[in-house]
């Protein structure tokens, strides 16, 4: 064995974490930029609760609610921004992962001025402030991840940056956060959670230490599959999809992602498919490619989660993700030629060219 293994998250996972433990916000900043989106802080209940405790506790905040879904450098600018004429000594992130990305970007900004392009430096001048981050998806595990995910023009895809000053020092986790998700991010993002598992399990990067965390989030899909598709997530299960969700963070905090994000990003650039959605849909190919390299871990995820084999899964991943992808000859070789670049493209378990990406895109195409 050969690994290493860091996660600096302080976790407050459970009902009313917020208001139990408001102290904590007390020993971090007395200044206090809360980073969210339009809906999610407020609908999930959780803005209230971070002002009641700030209130309390008589720290100054501001609120930044324009972080819209894959954030863009603007947005985080327009943040960092903010986070600068207030004199912000901490920033809170409230929502699924596109604010929760966008408060780590705007902790960087908040003490370094510069282009929004330099982010992807991932050396700072000066340390980012400290974030505290709430989510209110179950998803992205963003709480406990150094990543920030954001939308590239100039590329045309979505591209990563992150250091481990960026690793929340805190995650407020209540699972009655997530009770307003709307339907379909709350399948969705269910999914990108088995996405992280799966992929952080199958990457050339996976460790001893990330594949249990890893299997318990595949295992924990797996019994949450049946209301997933029944329609119908009640408390409990909620409480479980975030907690797989934070496990799934987790493993990728140590693994990276591979080729599924990477492809994933052209069906959101190109194709306005949720984040998690275009993950989903392309892991039953993503599997199936695969297994000839890693046939042992295939199965063994397959089995964890429940199910017998590949063609289970992507018929139950089918019915739960309905829909209709049809990709030209053209748009495939693009958006092959776009994943190539990815870091992550360099973890997947089976060697890939940009012919192999050509050939799961048109796996999916016309479902
Ligand atoms: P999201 O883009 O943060 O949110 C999707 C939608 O759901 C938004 O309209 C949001 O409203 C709404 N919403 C979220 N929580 C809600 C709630 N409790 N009640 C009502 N509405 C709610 O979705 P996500 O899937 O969690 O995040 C996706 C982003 O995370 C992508 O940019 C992806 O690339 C990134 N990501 C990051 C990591 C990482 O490690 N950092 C990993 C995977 C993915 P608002 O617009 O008001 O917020
Ligand atoms: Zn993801």
């Amino acid at each position: 064995m050969n690994f290493s293994f860091y996660l600096p998250t302080r976790i407050l996972f459970g009902k009313d974490c917020v208001a139990g433990n408001k102290e904590e916000l007390g020993r971090l900043g007395t200044r206090v930029l809360i980073v969210t989106g339009k809906r999610s802080g407020r609908e999930s209940g959780a803005l209230q609760d971070i002002s009641n405790a700030l209130d309390s506790l008589g720290l100054k905040y501001e609120v930044f609610d324009k972080v819209e879904n894959n954030p863009s450098l603007r947005t985080v600018e327009e943040g960092g921004r903010a986070a600068r004429r207030m004199g912000a000594d901490l920033i809170v992130g409230i929502g699924g992962g596109s604010p929760l990305d966008a408060s780590k970007a705007v902790a960087v900004l908040g003490t370094n001025e510069m282009d929004p392009m330099e982010l992807y430096k991932n050396v700072y001048p000066h340390k980012p402030l400290p974030v505290v981050a709430i989510p209110t998806t179950a998803g992205t595990g963003s709480e406990v991840t150094p990543y920030v995910i954001l939308t590239r023009d100039d590329l045309e895809t979505k591209m990563s940056f992150g250091n481990r000053d960026l690793f929340p020092v805190l995650a407020f986790m209540d699972p009655r956060y997530t009770q307003s998700m709307p339907w379909d991010v709350t399948v969705d993002t269910a999914v990108d959670a088995l996405s992280h598992a799966m992929e952080g399990y199958l990457s050339k990067a996976s460790t001893p230490a990330s594949d249990m965390l890893a299997m318990e989030a595949i295992s924990l899909f797996g019994r949450c599959l049946p209301d997933l598709e029944a329609g119908h997530v009640e408390g409990e299960t909620r409480e479980q999809l975030l907690y797989a969700a934070m496990l799934g963070g987790m493993v990728i905090s140590h693994t990276g992602t591979t080729i599924v994000h990477g492809m994933g990003y052209n069906l959101t650039y190109f194709k306005g498919f949720s984040h998690g959605r275009a993950n989903g849909v392309l892991m039953a190919e993503y599997l199936r490619f695969n297994r000839g390299h890693a046939a042992e871990k295939v199965d063994r995820l397959l089995r964890v989660m429940g199910l017998r084999d590949i063609e289970e899964f992507d018929c139950r991943m089918r019915k739960l993700l309905p829909a209709d992808i049809h990709l030209e000859d053209g748009e495939i070789s693009k958006y092959a030629s776009i994943t190539m670049k990815q870091k992550s493209t360099s973890r997947n378990p089976r060697p890939v060219t940009a012919d192999d990406i050509a050939g799961i895109l048109t796996g999916i195409s016309r479902r």
